[in-house]
């Protein structure tokens, strides 16, 4: 695929579509669909120019229907656009320019004509299958990240044939049907209709001696090891695309690729919520109270934390940046210590007689919460009627 060069002469983006400089987005689109179709390389074939003119109306096309790429183009010219990084048109090939503006083509007369992405050159072989993997992790993996070698079966490429599916020394010759296109054409009143070629399946090209191990198919059953890196932060379901490694494709067409999805083991004692993880620490009444210090596991070992005296059933600590690491890069998550007041459940003499002493000692000072509520049931059946 060549190039526009740069010694061309450039032509101007309105003369290109042939709309006057006030033209509107709507002309500008009708105008340029016009002219797609017209120098469209299919309808033009053997004719080299018509391939640079489908190009050069594109690149007009590009930048006048984006309102910032004209308002500059109005201003300053081409020279305009480069120094803003528009330099280069986004394409260079046929293909590109119908995934580019994919939404113009849609539903057009062009669809019809064409076919959808309007590919007219066949497809090397058959894309093979992408194929799914499941991995299972640790939260402890996850926060640091690993690399998995797994070992898949897959279809591998022939190597007799290096894939290809003809026997070694002879090649696959071009489909005399098609003449190499993959499609045929028919022309059926005003439209002319393309289909699949029904002798090569599309592919363009025949196997006249196939390749005595794989039997034409260029690729066979086999096995394979992948390393797989898994970046840390990822979570449970999250997929991990790795191009390529998928069932080889068909008389040399392009491989499928391997998706890993995470599975997240549940661990012992942490909970995971996003990037924070949650941990539940009991602590004695008395504990509660006085103050302690505690051990608390994380994910990289165990730490002490000091809970202060006066700590309530369910409140929280934070340790920041003790959760795991952010997927986006953005840091890292908390570590949050949930605590609970485990009430004594079976009390010795000496407990009971220490306890009634407490409750003896206690005062409305040392229990606000509690004497707070009392004063407000008070205060409910005093003013609501009978
Ligand atoms: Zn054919
Ligand atoms: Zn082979």
């Amino acid at each position: 695929m060549e190039k526009t060069t740069a010694s061309m002469p450039e032509t101007d983006y309105y003369e290109a579509l042939g709309v006057p400089r006030d033209a509107s987005a709507e002309d500008i689109k009708k105008a340029y669909r016009q002219l797609a179709l017209k120098w469209h390389p299919d309808k033009n074939r053997g004719d080299p120019s018509a391939e640079e003119r489908f190009k050069e109306v594109a690149e007009a096309y590009e930048v006048l229907s984006d309102p910032e790429k004209r308002q500059l183009y109005d201003r300053y010219g081409r020279q305009g656009l480069k120094a803003r990084g528009y330099g280069e048109p986004s394409f260079t090939t046929v293909e590109d320019i119908f995934s580019h503006f994919s939404d113009i083509f849609e539903g057009s007369i062009f669809e019809e004509i064409f076919g959808r992405g309007g590919s007219r050159r066949p497809q090397q072989g058959r894309v093979g299958a992408d194929l799914r993997v499941e991995l299972e992790l640790s939260l402890e993996e996850i926060a640091q990240g690993v690399g998995r070698t797994i070992e898949i079966r897959r279809q591998v490429a022939c190597q007799e044939c290096g894939g290809r599916g003809s026997r070694r020394g002879s090649r696959p010759t071009e489909c005399t049907t098609c003449r190499g296109y993959g499609q045929i054409d028919s022309v059926q009143g005003f439209f002319t209709l393309r289909r699949t070629c029904p002798r090569c399946h599309g592919e363009g090209t025949l196997i006249g001696d196939p390749c005595p191990t794989c039997r034409g198919e260029g690729r066979r059953p086999g096995k394979r090891e992948v390393t797989v890196s898994i970046p840390a932060g990822v979570h449970d379901g999250n997929q991990i695309r790795i191009p390529g490694e998928g069932d080889a494709g068909a008389r040399g067409g392009r491989p499928g690729d391997l998706y890993c999805r995470i599975h997240e083991r549940r661990h012992a004692l942490f909970t995971r919520h996003g990037d924070d993880i949650y941990c539940e620490v009991p602590i004695t009444f008395s504990e509660a109270a006085l103050g302690c210090a505690v051990e608390v596991p994380t994910l990289g070992g165990r730490v002490e934390v000091s809970i202060p005296g006066g700590t309530q059933s369910g409140e929280i600590l934070r340790l920041r940046g003790q959760g795991l690491p952010n997927l986006e890069g953005h840091g890292a998550g908390s570590l949050l210590i949930r605590v609970t007041v485990e009430t004594p459940k079976q009390l010795t003499a000496r407990m009971r007689e220490l306890l009634e002493e407490l409750k003896e000692a206690e005062s409305s000072a040392s229990q606000p919460a509690r004497s707070g509520f009392f004063e407000k049931l008070k205060r409910y059946f005093k003013t609501s009627p009978e």
